[in-house]
């Protein structure tokens, strides 16, 4: 899954996913990436967030919309993607998964379970950078 959050020149917060789903799928499988909440989600109070992994797990527990839940209550992005993920590894230890999360400051954060490594992309346009940011996994 490809999943990006971005915030546009007005403040306005977007977030969406592109997926080829999961191997050997059975046709009709929709999964977790084109459900708003579970793939992806934005809300411009909160921000946005998008997830990978597991889909038919993590489609049941709306990891992207819990996600920018905690934002908007106040939680930092990686503190928000880490109650989110642990939330379904409470009751799937075997899954794998990971949640990009940012605020509407744009900082920004991940959490990623179950994976061995997970890294993600940001870019500026009012900084003019571009990097990589490289996420242990639990
Ligand atoms: N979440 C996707 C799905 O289950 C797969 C992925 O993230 O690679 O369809």
């Amino acid at each position: 899954t490809i999943g990006m959050v971005v915030i546009d020149s007005t403040g306005e917060i977007w977030a969406g996913t592109s997926t080829n789903g999961a191997n050997n799928k059975i046709p009709g499988r929709v999964g977790d990436s084109p459900v708003m909440g579970a793939g992806a989600y934005a809300s411009n109070h909160g921000g946005g967030a998008a997830a990978t992994g597991d889909g038919d797990i993590m489609m049941r527990f709306l990891p992207s919309y819990r996600a920018v839940l905690e934002m908007e209550k106040g939680a930092p992005p990686d503190t928000a993607a880490k109650i989110a993920m642990k939330q379904i590894a409470r009751h799937y230890p075997d899954f794998s998964g990971a949640l990009v999360a940012v605020n509407p400051s744009g900082e920004h954060g991940a959490y990623c379970y179950g994976f061995s490594e997970f890294s993600y992309s940001v870019a500026s346009t009012v900084s003019h950078s571009a990097y990589v940011v490289k996420v242990p996994c639990h």
